[in-house]
């Protein structure tokens, strides 16, 4: 099933039940339009803005962001495997502010939910809004390993966020000697893009398959169970066999990192495992964007948040979607963050225009590749529902690929997954970049 034009629009047919956010005054609506600003230029406040626009042209909608480009962690992977360039994965916000959304080149430092205002890093006169989107994706917590920091992440990268962390992994597998030992780390859940750890796991082992084939790559994973399990461990026995070992932590052995040294190289594991590392791909654990913390967000590490609509469940009248959300069984995705953005798009229309809504519905698609024009899926719908009184999202005709699937139909799942990555960029940010800085 190809993911088409109309069922990315699709996404956003749900909207939440009515809301605390119903309730508020609506001050610029009243002079005839609204100012809705949303803190984050990824695919989650992109999707927000573009929906918003398409649906209501007067809105004023602007975007706070501090990059000036986006590149995607999507296809990053396939980018380390070498079939993807880095700059397909780059994009301006040309396309984004094309559509009459604003688009503020700097950071929202701090938030002010009674005068409904965003302080931004540079400007001296904080944003107003009506309605607020909080969208900043993950921050990484480098405290989560012993010995990391974002100092020694310039040494041993952990490449999950998007830009130059990527490619400097890349440079890195590049210049690495043909035998020189890969290590990588996979923490607990949640974290951003569940099956993407080993995504990469079988693209670097693509890459040192081709390129390096003295080298390995060791993966250490704190847990003992993981997304796609089956296609994966099928994947590495027949594709990457004495090129990608996998260690999950058991009953016996815990491969959770404990400490690394970015001096030598060491990566430890719990149980005290040592490995020498030419090149370490440290992924430690993650929380939401540090402005979420600000703003009294979190809960934790994660924003909880109300299923019907994506309004925060601990401020009213502020939205937190993508992967600082706390969204229960919904992984974290671009393909959720999307399906998210439909829902808190017709969420504030209709609440602007005082217009009836239904509750959300959401839908996600995570493809991994894993070798050569051989893709594998998972995915579910999911709806508000309720468990002993607490709302969650429950999963509905969840859906996998399995082991020993023909190669056509990986292959279809490959194409399928290439069209849904170029339908989407297009529809948020146009074309990629011309040029590619040398990488
Ligand atoms: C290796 C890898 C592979 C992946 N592959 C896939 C895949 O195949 N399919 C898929 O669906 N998902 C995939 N993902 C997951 C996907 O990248 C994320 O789920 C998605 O980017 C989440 O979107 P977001 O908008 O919430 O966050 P982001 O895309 O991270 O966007 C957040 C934006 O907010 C900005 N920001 C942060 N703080 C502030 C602030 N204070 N002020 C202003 N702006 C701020 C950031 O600069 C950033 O641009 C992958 C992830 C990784 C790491």
């Amino acid at each position: 099933m190809a993911v088409t034009r109309r069922q990315f629009h699709g996404f956003a047919l749900g909207a939440g039940a009515l809301t605390a956010a119903s309730m508020l005054p609506k001050p610029s609506q009243a002079a005839g339009r609204a100012k809705v600003v949303i803190i984050g230029g990824g695919f989650a406040g992109v999707a927000v803005a573009t929906r918003l626009k398409a649906a209501n042209a007067s809105l004023d909608v602007t975007i706070v962001e501090p990059k000036q480009t986006y590149t995607t962690c999507v296809y990053s992977n396939l980018y380390l495997g070498g079939f993807r360039s880095f700059k397909s994965l780059t994009h301006s916000y040309a396309a984004v502010k094309a559509r009459g959304i604003t688009v503020v080149s700097d950071i929202a430092k701090d938030i002010d939910t009674k005068a409904r205002t965003v302080t931004l890093g540079n400007a001296s006169n904080p944003l107003p809004y009506d309605r607020l989107v909080v969208a900043p994706g993950i921050d990484i917590k480098y405290d989560s390993v012993i010995g990391y920091s974002q100092a020694a992440a310039e040494i041993m990268p952990h490449a999950w966020l998007s830009g130059p962390q990527t490619w400097l992994l890349k440079k890195k597998l590049l210049t690495l000697s043909n035998g020189g030992l890969v290590v990588m780390t996979v923490p607990n859940n949640p974290y951003r893009c569940p099956p993407g750890p080993y995504e990469r796991a079988c693209m670097i082992g693509h890459f040192l398959k081709t390129r390096k084939p003295k080298s390995k790559l060791i993966v250490f994973d704190a847990k003992s169970t993981f997304s796609k399990q089956a296609v994966f461990e099928e994947a590495i026995a027949e594709y990457y066999k004495g090129i990608v070992e996998l260690n999950l932590t058991n009953e016996i052995d815990d491969f959770a990192v404990d400490r690394v040294d970015a001096s030598t190289g060491e990566v430890v594991t719990k149980t005290g495992r040592k490995e020498r590392a030419a090149l370490a791909n440290i992924i430690p654990a993650q929380r939401a964007g540090a402005i979420a913390g600000r703003a009294g967000l979190m809960d934790g590490d994660w924003c909880p948040v109300n299923p019907h609509n994506f309004t925060s469940a601990l401020i009213k009248d502020v939205y937190v979607l993508g992967d600082a959300a706390k969204s229960a069984d919904m992984p974290k995705s671009a393909f959720t963050a999307i399906s998210q953005a439909g829902v808190v798009a017709d969420d504030i229309l209709a609440d602007i225009s005082g217009k009836p809504r239904v509750p959300g519905t959401y839908r996600n698609t995570c493809w991994s590749m894993v070798a050569p024009e051989n893709s594998a899926k998972i995915g579910a719908d999911y709806k508000p529902a309720s468990k002993d009184g607490t709302p969650y999202l429950e999963p509905v005709a969840p859906f996998i690929s399995a082991p020993g699937e023909s190669a056509q139909l990986r292959r279809d799942t490959f194409l399928e997954s290439a069209a849904w990555y170029d339908t989407t960029m297009n529809e948020l940010y146009g074309s990629p970049l011309p040029g590619d800085g040398g990488r």
